[in-house]
């Protein structure tokens, strides 16, 4: 139990210090923070199967076509970058990254910032405000799917309205994934 608290601890430092540096490196760019579940990844339907672990669960998961099509569009313009910003088990970090190096979604170690929930992605955002960068989020802040029921993270989406970003959120992302039901 401690052992995971202190590990959770570093891994925030961590994860944290590779958002500001990111974010500090890309002053004056355009910079795009994806969420990667049920935005770029079809996610909900997976929680309903099975699967040998996590991992595996992870990396099977469906892209959205067009999600990967406007993430390497925006990356190849020189004055925008991508960072993707994910809520997920630090354990799942390295499959990850993996699933997104092979769906061909441009990410690094540099721009790949996992968190263990929504709140904690606000408080990173926050944290860089500061230093006033362009900032856009294309994050569907919901959840539940599997369950027949979309539910949201108001509170968070409430806050999201009042800062100073562009935030892309459910309705939006859902019209652009139409591709996959
Ligand atoms: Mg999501």
């Amino acid at each position: 139990m401690l052992l995971k608290k202190l590990f959770n601890f570093f891994a925030d430092k961590y994860f944290h210090r590779v958002f500001q540096n990111f974010i500090k490196q890309h002053a004056g760019k355009s910079i795009f923070i994806f969420d990667i579940d049920n935005t770029i990844a079809h996610t909900y339907p997976s929680l309903l199967n099975q699967y040998n672990s996590e991992a595996e669960r992870h990396l099977s998961l469906q892209v959205f076509p067009s999600m990967q099509q406007l993430t390497s569009a925006i990356e190849r313009s020189p004055s925008r970058c991508v960072l993707f910003l994910t809520a997920r088990s630090y354990k799942m970090y390295r499959p990850t990254l993996q699933w997104l190096q092979q769906n061909g979604f441009p990410a690094a170690k540099q721009n790949v910032v996992v968190v263990p929930d929504a709140k904690t992605k606000l408080r990173y955002i926050e944290s860089v405000l500061p230093l006033q960068p362009k900032l856009w989020l294309i994050d569907d802040m919901s959840y539940h799917h599997e369950h027949g029921e979309v539910k949201f993270y108001d509170n968070e989406i409430r806050l999201l309205l009042k800062m100073p970003l562009r935030y892309i959120g459910y309705q939006t992302i859902r019209r652009f994934q139409n591709k996959i039901k």
